[in-house]
């Protein structure tokens, strides 16, 4: 495996070399402006305390507050964040949404531990970190291992710790939090929205009949599900899907709410009837229409790239692809939908929740959504238009995309002092 910071930087060096980015504004965005690191201990259920080492990376915030998700994931380390928080600089600039680049996480599996133990590890986390994250500076959003109960618990620990006439004033510290404590209605399902949007926006282009098309999702988590779900809806037919209980299939079609039904009773796919289990070889040598990656880093490699074959892959995931990967399933005529624009919707709706949070409003769902197409179809313009004008891969035209806005900045601001 390749180091997953290695390949961000090999990606953002790509697209300012067509740019032609002054040498020192490369040298700044290519490390993050701050790196956080944390030990804490917690309370287990059996009276024991376990210390956690928890991330917070904050990449660039010269567009705005630092934004990114916070994951729980067993293989968290420096170098995954880093990389993950300088994807949301470019994210939250290619979605054009006021805001900078960071990421966090704790390296440990949620899934060894109780309900309390959770809440224990997430506020003490969130103590932690302190001043280090907050609605104007540093804005925390969920991500792998994390959910809308993770962000209340952030939000609520964050409040306890402000004077209470400041309280309600800092609802916006996180964002993806349940409708009822402040969230926003359409941010649950608002990645895997966005993702189909964006495949809409490729459909249309290449005037590509979704409705005869098939797709293969890996992950079925809060990405891979709405998009499953949501891409079902237009008709295209789910032929596999691969979770961290194994991988299945079925020719004739998948039913993604079903599936979704067994997942959230049994807590993975594995064994779900209305499909036969299959090896990781074969759900990666599944042949349809679009790939959609929704779980982990560094998947489509030298070593899966060869055997598959998919017209399309929607990045739901972040950073799945390495650069083998890519290479090889460009060179098989293969296209890409980037990650930074096929999961933009994530954080685009979490913009609208901090801005609903921000004027004490709620929008409805068709208002939130209408948003997001217009958004993701921007970015989806804008990407084609450089990709076409310079002769460059999708992920290269929308790094070029992102970046050109952040230079523009820099270059009026200058570089204090
Ligand atoms: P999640 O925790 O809800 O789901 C993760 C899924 O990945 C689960 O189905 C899990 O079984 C699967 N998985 C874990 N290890 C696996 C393995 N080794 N092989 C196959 N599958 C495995 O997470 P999520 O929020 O859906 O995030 C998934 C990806 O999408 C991540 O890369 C994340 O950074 C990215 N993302 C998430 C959001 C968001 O709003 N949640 C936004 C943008 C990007």
């Amino acid at each position: 495996m390749s180091n997953v910071y290695e390949i961000a930087q090999a990606q953002f060096e790509k697209a300012s070399k067509h740019l032609g980015l002054s040498t020192t504004l490369e040298l700044i965005l290519s490390q993050p402006k701050n790196e956080l690191i944390v030990n804490f201990p917690v309370l287990m259920d059996d009276g024991r305390y376990e210390l956690f080492k928890g991330y917070r990376i904050q990449h660039n915030n010269i567009m705005g507050p630092y934004k990114g998700g916070i994951r729980f994931h067993p293989e968290v380390h420096l170098d995954e964040v880093k990389a993950l928080a300088a994807w949301m600089t470019w994210k939250c600039s290619l979605m054009e949404i006021p805001f900078g680049g960071a990421k966090g996480g704790i390296k440990f599996n949620p899934r060894d531990y109780s309900r309390q133990e959770l809440e224990r590890i997430t506020r003490r986390f969130t103590h932690a970190l302190g001043s280090n994250i907050g609605p104007d500076h540093d804005i925390p959003a969920p991500d792998m291992g994390t959910n809308s109960q993770t962000m209340v618990w952030m939000m609520d620990t964050f409040m306890n710790n402000v004077s209470h006439d400041r309280k309600n004033a800092v609802r916006g510290i996180v964002t993806g939090k349940s409708v009822t404590s402040g969230g926003s209605l359409g941010r649950g399902k608002a990645t895997g929205q966005g993702l189909v949007f964006a495949v809409k926006a490729w459909a249309k282009e290449r005037s590509f009949d979704l409705t005869q098309s098939d797709f293969v999702v890996q992950g079925f988590g809060n990405v891979g599900y709405h998009a499953a779900r949501l891409l079902a809806g237009e008709g295209s037919k789910l032929k596999a899907v691969q979770d961290h209980t194994g991988s299945i299939r079925n020719e004739a079609g998948i039913d993604p709410v079903e599936l979704g039904a067994y997942v959230l009773e049994t807590g993975g796919i594995s064994g779900f009837a209305g499909a036969s289990a299959c090896s990781r070889e074969e759900f990666f040598s599944t042949q349809a229409d679009i790939f959609v990656p929704a779980a982990l880093e560094q998947q489509i490699t030298a070593e899966t790239a060869p055997t598959m074959n998919f017209k399309l892959i929607a990045e739901g995931a972040n950073g799945p692809t390495d650069l083998d990967g890519e290479r090889i399933m460009l060179e098989k005529g293969a296209e890409f939908l980037p990650d930074i624009l096929a999961n933009g919707g994530g954080v685009t709706v979490s913009y609208f929740e901090w801005l609903q949070n921000r004027r004490a409003e709620s929008w409805t769902e068709e208002d939130v959504d209408g948003r997001l197409l217009n958004k993701v179809n921007n970015a989806y313009g804008n990407m084609r238009a450089l990709a076409k004008e310079y002769q460059v891969d999708n992920r290269t035209a929308a790094y070029m995309h992102a970046i050109r806005r952040i230079q523009v900045v820099y270059d009026e601001r200058g570089i204090f002092p």
